[in-house]
């Protein structure tokens, strides 16, 4: 670990952090997570607390650093191919079966899905997830679903931060298993919190995650609601990113200024292309994992098909464990899915900059070492090897220049301090102040 990261308060004043939450969940008494308006929820010490970490507490942070799973038996293709995309023991297009989850998913509703098929059929006790905030629903929180109403409510990605891992105690509380569902570095944390807690580990029924370009901070979301007209936004009733339809619209329901119901709607290309994704936090840039390698199951868009023509939504499903793939497969035995077993080369349809993306993490890191910034530890994700056989000459240099060019621009090279954003007003005046 770098000098410069002794604290969970490091790694996000370093931009290390991508806002799990599980060292709330490791240390409940000593950290909160706080919602910071231009990073994303991120870790403080509680008053009055001291700022001693419990000896290992810190190996559980994915900002620091992440090692990566060994081959499985049954790995589908040959080493290139787990080099590239993690393990892989099966790959199926799909949907969820039940209408209504297909159509409120973000594509076609199968983590949701999934999440219902492991309470109603397997035993399980409910699924920690995401939804969005009661009363500020520019914002989000963790909850422990127990039914299909309950799971509804959080279906649909949301494109703000969410620190699912904070409320892992409800996992170890529940007298069943339960399913995860988050992020790739969500799940990479609760994998590694599992090694070190067996109470964690015994109650975890499955995991899953979804494929992830990126958390913008909740100033993108203030961004997409000035674009869209909205000025106050203690007005907002409701806010969706995605979803009721494929990709779907952004839509916020609010109260007029006359007391009236209002709705204002972006497409996926206003909310996630030309304002969303600029917002995503630094951690994004350089993660090792877009794709849930550390999960039972990953889930993603079907991207390589046709989605202008407003077809149903389509997910794109891997079994990258043996438990995750017993699990598809009773799901669509079961009717829960509908499901295609396709050839694992789809991925590379599905997601063609995978290989590049890897090469461009390796310079990254180089760039960052040499500007003497801190940078977490990843082991056994080749990144060399993609960055020597993917990228152009071209490609190479830039890919060192542009990151030293962040490194001033996104000002990589100093420590940040974390200020919450408690109320609408706050969230105008507070700043996050620069440590010089
Ligand atoms: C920030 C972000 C970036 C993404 N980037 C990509 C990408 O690059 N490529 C791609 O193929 N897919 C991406 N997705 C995933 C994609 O949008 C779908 O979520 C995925 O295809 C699963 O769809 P579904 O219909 O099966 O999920 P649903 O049935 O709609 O279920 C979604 C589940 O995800 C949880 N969830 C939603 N938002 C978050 C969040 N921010 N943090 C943690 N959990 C959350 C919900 O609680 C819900 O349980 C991204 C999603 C997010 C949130
Ligand atoms: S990455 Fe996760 S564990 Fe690490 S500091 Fe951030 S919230 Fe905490
Ligand atoms: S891109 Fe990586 S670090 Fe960023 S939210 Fe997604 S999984 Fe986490």
């Amino acid at each position: 670990m770098s000098k410069k990261i002794q604290t969970f308060e490091d790694v996000a004043g370093w931009q290390l952090c991508c806002g799990c939450g599980a060292c709330a969940a490791v240390c409940p008494d000593k950290i909160e997570m706080i919602d910071v308006l231009e990073y994303g929820r991120r870790p403080r010490f509680r008053a009055g607390t001291d700022a001693e970490i419990p000896q290992g507490a810190m190996t559980v942070c994915p900002g620091i650093g992440l090692t990566r799973l060994v081959k499985p038996e049954g790995q589908l293709g040959d080493q290139h191919f787990f080099d590239a995309w993690g393990p892989v023991l099966g790959v199926w297009e799909g949907y969820a079966a039940d209408p209504q989850i297909r159509f409120e998913g973000s594509s076609g509703g199968v983590a949701t899905a999934l999440a219902l098929f492991g309470i109603e059929c397997l035993g399980m006790h409910g699924a920690l997830h995401i939804r969005s905030r009661k009363h500020k629903p520019y914002l989000n929180e963790t909850v422990l679903s127990t039914n299909r109403d309950e799971l509804l409510k959080g279906a649909g990605s949301r494109y703000a931060p969410a620190s699912p891992c904070d409320s892992l105690e409800l996992i170890e509380r529940a007298d069943r298993p339960c399913i995860f569902i988050g992020k790739p570095c969500d799940v990479a944390a609760v994998h590694t919190v599992a090694q070190l807690r067996s109470s964690l580990k015994d109650k975890v029924g499955f995991s899953l995650a979804f494929f992830c370009a990126g958390t913008p901070s909740t100033a993108g979301t203030m961004k997409m609601l000035q674009r869209m007209g909205i000025e106050d936004i203690n007005s907002l009733k409701s806010l969706r990113y995605r979803g009721c339809g494929w990709p779907g619209n952004a839509v916020v329901e609010y109260s007029g200024q006359d007391g009236t119901n209002q709705q204002k709607k972006l497409t996926y290309e206003q909310s996630w292309g030309e304002i969303l994704q600029k917002y995503r936090q630094w951690r994004c840039y350089i993660c090792p994992d877009h794709i849930g390698e550390f999960a039972d199951i990953a889930v993603a868009d079907a991207w390589h098909r046709d989605v202008t023509s407003h077809q149903p939504g389509l997910s794109i499903l891997i079994a990258r464990s043996y438990r995750g793939l017993n699990i598809i497969q009773q799901a669509q035995r079961q009717g829960y899915l509908h499901l295609d077993i396709a050839d694992p080369s789809l991925l590379g349809q599905c997601m063609p900059w995978q290989t590049s993306l890897k090469g461009h993490l390796w310079a990254r890191i180089q760039s960052l070492k040499m500007m003497k910034t801190p940078v977490p530890e990843y082991q056994g994700f080749k990144l060399f090897d993609f960055w020597r056989s993917e990228l152009s000459i071209k490609e190479k240099i830039y890919s060192f220049l542009s990151t030293i060019k962040r490194v001033f621009a996104k000002k990589l090279n100093r420590r940040h301090i974390m200020c919450s954003m408690q109320d609408i007003l706050g969230l105008h005046t507070e700043q996050s102040i620069e440590k010089e």
